[in-house]
């Protein structure tokens, strides 16, 4: 499995996409999967830019690893996005469920993340959603990286600030793809 961590805008699903097609993986994208299959109110909770429970996702997580047949060959988009997330997901690592090959950290400057959310114009993209989903990524999600690190998994820094060419070069480089 390979993990995709980065701020909004960072390029996850972009990138992540080149990634499955380049290696004939499955795809998982958690923001993808909640705007499919939540009800119109919970929607809205989520298009406020406000995370949704760890429960509610590592039981997404959990039924999406005992639907596929191969967890090794599986991106991950947008998950874990908090301590607890991870903390799961690090469990069932070691316990030999599942098995995190490699972390991929796209490190993206703020201002290219608004830049770039600003023309893409999801319903989410607003300034001010866009401020608190980045919000969000700094307290939340920054420190999976680093808890990540110190539990001996390999975290690739990838400057996502780079054209989309560039990234997924300076990608398969760093995972030794080609
Ligand atoms: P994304 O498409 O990855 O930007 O996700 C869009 C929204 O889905 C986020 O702003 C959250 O509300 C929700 N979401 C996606 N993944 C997670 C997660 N791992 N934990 C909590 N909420 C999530």
């Amino acid at each position: 499995m390979i993990v995709f961590i980065g701020p909004i805008g960072a390029g996850k699903s972009a990138q992540g996409h080149l990634l499955k097609d380049y290696l004939g993986y499955e795809y998982l994208s958690t923001g993808d999967y909640l705007r499919e299959h939540l009800d119109s109110e919970r929607r809205k909770e989520m298009l406020t830019g406000k995370l949704l429970s760890d429960e509610e996702l590592i039981e997404i997580l959990r039924n999406y690893f005992a639907k596929i047949e191969d967890q090794s060959k599986v991106i991950i988009d947008g998950f874990p996005r908090t301590l607890n997330q991870a903390k799961w997901l690090l469990e069932v690592h070691n316990t030999g469920e599942v098995k995190i090959s490699s972390v991929v950290y796209l490190n993206a400057s703020k201002q290219v993340v608004r830049e770039r959310l600003l023309s893409r114009g999801r319903e989410d993209d607003r300034p001010e959603i866009i401020d608190r989903r980045y919000e969000a990524y700094e307290h939340q999600t920054l420190p999976v990286i680093d808890w990540f690190k110190t539990n001996g998994i390999t975290v690739h820094e990838i400057n996502a600030d780079q054209t989309v060419e560039k990234v997924q070069q300076d990608i398969r480089d760093s995972l030794s793809l080609r």
